[in-house]
């Protein structure tokens, strides 16, 4: 892709997949590239909307079951973010996204649905509580932005899917607190050419300005100035600190128990 002077970012269905503020994601983007003076286009894509397949970057965020489902069906049928991903755009899936850019997916009533089948992934329905806490993974070794090691990530996580990819299909990183993809493997989210999955809420990009910067550096074709990201750093060692001091596994299936214990008090308390 040759370099650009303005970059369209699609932002889709925000009332479907925008939980847990995942809408932040976008307004990053739009800051880090004006501070660089790089004009953007922000494109709200909405249930009906024509999707463009011309923009450099499409973001999708986290959803309930239900319109996780609706917002699956549209782009499936749109065939448009197949057309721009064949053409060299950019992705960011957080959690939703994530799942629906895979083979499969589990939808209200446990039913499986086809995803978009852009990565070799498949999420069915884990056991147990919901993956819900601080999530903590070291990027993967492929994974650089100008030349440099992308630095440890920090999110959170709030889900019921567990993710198995394919052979061949590699993690965004390593967990080192949280639970990521599936319990058990220590691995969060994949990569795949430009598009990236990651179960991190946060919003991500608000938490580690590199992805940002790595995202942007793939929807504009240029290297990228530096820009000050101290206030940003105090929070990413504040958040680090709190994903070490305990949101393990262990501590979410806890997390999960003292929940539905006191859940169970409430509903005593209201009979
Ligand atoms: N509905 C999906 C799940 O629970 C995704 C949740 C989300 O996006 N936070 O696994």
């Amino acid at each position: 892709m040759s370099s650009l002077n303005s970059v369209g970012i699609g932002v889709m269905y925000p009332e479907l997949l925008g939980t847990y503020g995942d809408g932040g994601n976008a307004l990053i983007l739009a800051q880090r590239l004006r501070w660089r003076g790089v004009a953007v286009e922000l494109v709200e894509i909405r249930p009906g909307d024509a999707i463009p397949d011309s923009l450099q970057l499409y973001l999708l965020g986290g959803g309930e079951d239900g319109p996780q489902a609706l917002a699956a069906d549209e782009l499936r049928a749109s065939g448009a973010l197949h057309r721009a991903v064949g053409a060299g755009a950019a992705v960011l899936a957080v959690c939703a996204g994530l799942q629906i850019m895979g083979d499969t997916f589990v939808g209200l009533n446990k039913k499986v649905l086809g995803g978009l089948g852009l990565v070799d992934a498949h999420t069915t329905t884990g056991a147990g509580a919901r993956r819900v806490g601080e999530l903590v993974a070291t990027p993967s070794a492929g994974l650089a932005c100008d030349g440099k090691a992308l630095p440890v990530l920090t999110g959170y996580e709030n889900h019921q899917g567990d993710t198995v990819l394919g052979p061949g299909v590699a993690a965004l990183g390593h967990v080192t607190a949280g639970v990521g993809n599936r319990p058990g493997l220590a691995l969060d989210g994949f990569h795949v050419g430009r598009v990236i999955g990651t179960y991190c809420h946060g919003p991500v990009l608000a938490r580690n300005p590199v992805l940002a910067d790595l995202l942007l550096t793939w929807a504009t074709g240029n290297t990228l100035t530096a820009l000050d990201d101290a206030t940003c750093e105090q929070l990413r060692v504040e958040r680090l600190a709190h994903g070490a001091r305990g949101t393990s596994e262990k501590g979410v299936r806890a997390t999960g128990r003292s929940v539905k214990r006191s859940l169970g008090r409430i509903g005593r308390r209201l009979r």
